[in-house]
């Protein structure tokens, strides 16, 4: 899995399962996000090196997850994303939100 997504997605090992999860970010007030860790998928052990790939890729798509931002194309949790097309950090530089 590329490292970038290491903080948005983790691979467990469960009891004889694989367990997908991704960090889900909510802010409970401007300056405190809580963060937790959601169960997504269960995987079989055996799973192969590239197919982990392809649910990773799968995940990063998946609108109810994560955002894209058009500005450092690149992938965030939604709970990063400002809007639908920019991260918080592209939307502070280009937009002048403050969060
Ligand atoms: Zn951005």
């Amino acid at each position: 899995m590329s490292a970038e997504y290491r903080d948005y997605i983790r691979i467990k090992r469960g009891n004889r399962k694989l367990v997908l999860q991704v960090l889900v970010v909510e802010w409970s007030g401007p300056h405190e996000p809580v963060s937790h860790w959601k169960t997504v998928k269960t995987l079989e052990p055996s799973v192969s090196l590239s197919q982990l790939d392809d649910e990773v890729a799968g995940l990063l798509k998946d609108p109810s997850h994560f955002g894209f931002c058009t500005q450092c194309n690149d992938h965030f949790v939604n709970g990063h994303m400002h809007g639908e097309e920019y991260c918080q950090s592209c939307a502070e530089q280009y937009l002048g939100i403050c969060h």
